[in-house]
């Protein structure tokens, strides 16, 4: 593939941009600046610095960031920023999406990628992907508001019951705003609209603070501050098949 190929492939910009780049020398691979877009190379494993920073070629993208609260995951925002403006200039020009929202004020684990059949097996009710959730709920948790969640509870817009596949008590603790909050890890097949929140408000509880920490088989790494995003090693760390 050509090196100015490369570039425009992992969102460097329009395809004379990525040829200015290179002619501009602010391009290198191994150590070495090259000077002539359409040298070429073999993307597979390359490494290449642009502009003093160095990537690695993917030809599909999936990153997992640690999500802030105060951003929405949309690219046309409403109320507060975008979380897209947390990604690098080319993830936004690779056209990346969100694997399914969190809301604003919830944090944690946002998968992106640019490959559209993932976003649609990952995120399809048929598929049942477990999402885990720790939600930091107003009032205390009993084992009567676990057994509903597990039996199913009806949201307002839905006949059918949703129920999660497992619901955990994991204590109280104290919240620098909230005070004191109660502890519930809840594991979802589905992603409704608010799902989490509204589960809670059926069971007259109140999520004050959600925080996602499993998407499929994947977890937040510890050390992925928030705000902060990596890339992951392919689809099979999130679903093996
Ligand atoms: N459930 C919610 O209520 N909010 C989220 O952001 C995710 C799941």
């Amino acid at each position: 593939m050509k090196l100015s190929q490369v570039l425009f492939s992992q969102g460097f910009g329009a395809r004379r941009e990525c040829e200015g780049l290179i002619c501009a020398g602010l391009v290198s691979v191994g150590g070495v600046v090259i000077e002539e877009p359409s040298h070429e190379v073999a993307p597979e494993g390359l490494l290449f610095t642009v502009e003093g920073q160095t990537w690695a070629y993917h030809a599909k993208a999936l990153i997992v960031m640690n999500k802030p609260a105060g951003f929405e995951c949309s690219k046309k925002p409403r109320h507060h920023p975008s979380i897209y403006n947390l990604l690098p200039a080319q993830f936004k020009r690779r056209d990346m999406q969100t694997v399914g929202r969190l809301d604003e004020d919830t944090t944690g684990l946002l998968l992106f990628t640019d490959d559209g059949n993932l976003i649609h097996r990952w995120t399809s009710p048929k598929h049942h992907v477990p999402k885990i959730y720790e939600a930091g709920c107003k009032h205390p948790v009993d084992e009567a508001q676990v057994a509903r969640l597990l039996a199913g509870v009806v949201l307002h817009d839905d006949p059918l019951p949703v129920q999660a596949l497992a619901a955990e008590i994991t204590g109280a603790f104290e919240h620098p705003t909230h005070g004191t909050l109660h502890g519930l890890r809840l594991t979802l097949a589905e992603g409704k609209y608010h799902q989490v929140k509204r589960m809670l408000a059926a069971v007259s509880n109140r999520v004050e603070t959600l925080h996602r920490s499993g998407f499929g088989a994947y977890r937040l790494p510890d050390d992925l501050k928030l705000g902060e995003w990596r890339w992951l090693p392919g689809p099979q760390a999130v679903v093996p098949r």
